[in-house]
């Protein structure tokens, strides 16, 4: 009588073995290496199946590889900076650190108990000095290539708290934690200088055919190239000049009036006193209002400045408007009115009384009539001047050229992208490495001086930045002069941290360098890469943006891009829900690991659904894998002494169709995880299907021939097929077939072309007794899907024609005859 699987003591037993011999530590020679990874976990705290998800995944991809030949690197770390843990400091006063230690302490636990391969010895924390020292390291490096740079830039500001807050944390804009209005203020900050990267960020995008295309599309999108003019418009009776961006230059001699942000350095300069007063008020209403609300939530309105731009070709004069959906920090500020041929423009001008002046032709109107509209399309040009008859492609260059000519303007390519404000006035991030000295200015710390590290017990309350508040770390001596000098208070965005962690795993104890460029030869690029689909964006665009710097300084070589391959996973649900706390219907990893074992959840979450795809937690659906696991056991422990005695490269010679069927059930699983995994799809499911057939025809034939060749050989190669998914049962079932070393070192299986092509019988397909088809198909197929795939051949139908099947005739594996 077999005994019960009992998955609690075999699980936590071989977790404990398996991290007592170092297991899965990454080879020290990287022939075919593989280096996968999962994105760097922020330690909030618990983890659900949700998260396990995206590990498991990972985790089997990890095991595949390593089975499959490849020197593989899977290594684990921790986002470990951030809001959360200041917010816990905030809430109830807890020490950042001692919150975020415990927090990993936990989700390590926690990521150890669902049986990941990582090698641990590589693991890191961000907050760690040994970690953000190379932060500031690379800051500098920055700051000496001009990448790193410190300017004033409007920010949103909580006068209660004395703090800026991110645009997410301004709701109604009110302040998310004291509902104070917030105010836009102009603020000094560092920035990197991502936008020294965009066309390459744009063109590399390219190379990232290993990348959802959603995610491309998005990066592309988000860098947001277009082509277009910059224009200089002089003002009547003052020196100042006013540039404006725009794709529409060809629309140039229909510019009705100049818009400009009212946050735009010209404007003091220009407003008439008369006008003044008016200006003033309109600014002000607008210091509270967030950018979304400024472009997209509100209705587009402007105040006259009293002053007048000159078109450089018309020399006409227009209006100056201060207007609130021109944003001080987006292209120049200013932007041209073209009312006749822009949307925004000409509800603008109906509002406010300003002229349209047409200047592309509407096809099928001439003379022209008065526009109802505005006419956005390209056209031919009319009341333009020496332009009048051109298109509006050839247009755009000729004037590009005629204002270039006339030193008012040139050809331009604009980005959206902006520069990364880095800035942070928090506490519990990477101090920035500079000083403030009376007599020098800004000096950077120098390298042998780093880290500058974060001082502990600083009390924070929310208000103003903790770091300035504490005199023990501001004051400093100046590196050049040795006088009195003051830090930077500000701490880094934590994205700064998260853009190259993938190569500190090459190098985690380094104390001379980040990483080893020798290291990063080997290692880099990152062959799959797996998160989730929200960081299309920031993440992943910084990520390529440093990667790209550290290439050109040869500190990585070989393709400039880090992420070779990206695979989103989707979200799991709980009974159709989104998991969440409120509703209590969180299903946490201790939780199932204790009910229902490590191995059948793993299982259970490959099986659901495709990776990609949103899943669906059920208790019915976790139940399955729980008897899966069961029949495993059942079907291979009593026949494991033996089995273990089979030779696993050669497939035994079987006779009958039932053995047969077994072996090649074997042999569909083996090539659907190889093919899986190879093939960068992920599609465990199927693989999971296949093994419940194997699983079924093992069992069916070890009741009606349990001596059979095959059905050792089948009992034998399970916990090598399996382990990758269900690494516990495996090992244990591995042993007791008398085996010294781990499952886990085996070389999977070769998918066996004899044993696949066993499988594949002729089905003769009649009507009324004459052949019409003969069906490839696999054996053992039942009449319901013989008629199903006998009806879809063309040489049947027509035989049928819409006559009723009167008697339908089976010989399983051999025929079928359908009487009409
Ligand atoms: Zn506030
Ligand atoms: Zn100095």
């Amino acid at each position: 009588m077999t005994a019960t699987y009992d998955f609690r003591s075999v699980e936590q037993k071989w977790q404990q073995r398996w991290e007592a011999s170092r297991l899965y530590a990454t080879p020290e020679e990287a022939r075919n290496k593989y280096y996968v990874l999962e994105m760097l976990p922020y330690p909030s705290g618990d983890l659900h199946v949700g998260h396990a998800k995206n590990y498991t995944l990972g985790d089997v991809v990890a095991r595949m590889m390593r089975m499959l030949g490849y020197s593989v690197l899977h290594p684990m770390g921790w986002d470990a900076f951030g809001l959360p843990a200041e917010n816990a400091a905030i809430a109830r006063g807890a020490d950042p650190n001692v919150w975020t230690r415990e927090n990993i302490a936990n989700m390590e636990r926690q990521v150890r108990l669902i049986g990941t391969s990582y090698d641990w010895s590589r693991e890191l924390a961000t907050c760690d000095p040994e970690y953000y020292r190379w932060n500031q390291w690379l800051f500098l490096r920055l700051y000496e290539h001009g990448l790193a740079y410190k300017r004033e830039a409007p920010v949103n500001w909580c006068p209660h708290d004395q703090t800026v807050l991110a645009n997410e944390q301004v709701i109604d804009g009110r302040c998310w934690r004291c509902e104070t209005p917030v105010e836009r203020r102009n603020l000094s900050q560092w920035f990197l200088k991502i936008t020294a990267y965009a066309d390459r960020l744009l063109a590399d995008l390219e190379k990232l055919q290993g990348w959802p295309e959603r995610t491309r599309a998005m990066q592309r999108n988000w860098i947001g190239r277009s082509d277009g003019a910059q224009v200089w418009f002089g003002i009547d009776n003052s020196t100042e000049r006013i540039a404006v961006f725009t794709t529409r230059a060809d629309t140039l001699f229909g510019a009705t009036y100049l818009a400009v942000a009212p946050e735009h350095p010209v404007v003091p300069k220009i407003v008439t006193k008369r006008q003044s007063a008016a200006v003033q008020q309109f600014t002000e209403s607008l210091s509270s209002k967030s950018e979304l609300e400024r472009t997209s939530l509100m209705e587009k309105t402007g105040v006259f400045t009293g002053a007048f731009a000159v078109n450089p070709l018309s020399h006409e004069r227009i209006p100056i408007w201060v207007t609130n959906y021109v944003l001080a920090e987006y292209g120049t500020g200013a932007v041209m009115g073209v009312p006749a041929h822009d949307e925004r423009d000409f509800e603008f001008a109906r509002k406010h009384g300003l002229p349209v002046a047409q200047v592309i032709a509407v096809p099928g109107s001439e003379p022209p009539q008065p526009l109802a509209q505005a006419f956005v399309d390209d056209g031919r040009l009319i009341a333009s001047g020496d332009f009048t008859g051109m298109s509006s492609a050839r247009a755009r260059n000729a004037i590009a050229d005629r204002l270039q000519a006339l030193g008012a303007g040139e050809a331009q390519v604009n980005f959206r992208l902006r520069d990364w404000l880095v800035s942070r006035q928090r506490y519990w991030g990477t101090p920035i490495p500079i000083l403030y000295c009376a007599a020098c200015g800004e000096v950077p710390v120098p390298d042998d001086q780093l880290p500058v590290v974060l001082p502990p017990d600083v009390p924070i309350t929310g208000e103003g930045s903790p770091l300035a508040r504490d005199a023990a770390f501001m004051n400093a001596a100046c590196p050049k002069c040795g006088g009195p000098a003051k830090r930077e208070s500000d701490t880094m965005d934590t994205f700064f941290e998260s853009s190259w962690y993938y190569l500190r795993y090459l190098d985690p104890h380094d104390s001379e360098r980040p990483w080893d460029p020798q290291h990063a030869r080997t290692w880099m690029p990152v062959d799959q890469y797996i998160g989730g689909a929200e960081h299309a964006v920031l993440h992943l665009l910084y990520s390529r943006f440093f990667y790209k710097f550290f290439h050109d300084r040869g500190w990585v070589s070989g393709p400039d891009e880090p992420f070779a391959r990206l695979f989103h996973q989707g979200f799991v649900l709980s009974n159709g829900e989104k998991m969440s706390k409120s509703r209590g219907n969180v299903v946490g990893i201790d939780q199932t690991a204790e009910t229902n074992g490590v191995d059948a959840m793993r299982l259970f979450l490959m099986y659901v659904t495709p990776p990609e795809d949103t899943a669906d937690w059920t208790e019915e659906g976790i139940s399955g894998r729980v008897r899966f696991i069961n029949r495993v056991w059942r079907a291979c422990e009593p026949f494991a002494d033996a089995a273990g005695k089979t030779d696993l490269r050669s497939l035994p010679q079987v006779d009958s169709a039932d053995e047969k069927a077994l072996l090649r059930a074997v042999h569909v699983a083996v090539k659907s995880a190889i093919d899986e995994t190879r093939g960068h799809r992920f599609h465990y499911n199927t693989t999971i299907a296949k093994l419940d057939e194997y699983v079924n025809a093992l069992t069916a034939l070890e009741q009606s021939n349990p001596q059979s060749p095959a059905v050792l050989y089948a009992v034998h190669a399970l916990p090598v097929i399996i382990a990758p998914f269900a690494p516990h049962i495996a090992e244990e079932l591995w042993q007791r077939m008398g085996h010294q070393t781990s499952v886990h070192l085996e070389r999977y299986l070769e998918p066996d072309e004899g044993a696949l092509a066993l499988d594949e019988i002729t089905l003769v397909v009649q009507v009324n007794g004459k052949i019409r088809a003969r069906l490839q198909t696999a054996p053992g197929i039942g009449q319901d899907e013989a008629v199903r795939l006998a009806l879809e051949q063309p040489g049947v139908r027509a035989q049928i024609d819409g006559k009723a099947i009167r008697k339908e005739i089976f010989v399983p594996d051999k025929l079928l005859n359908l009487v009409v």
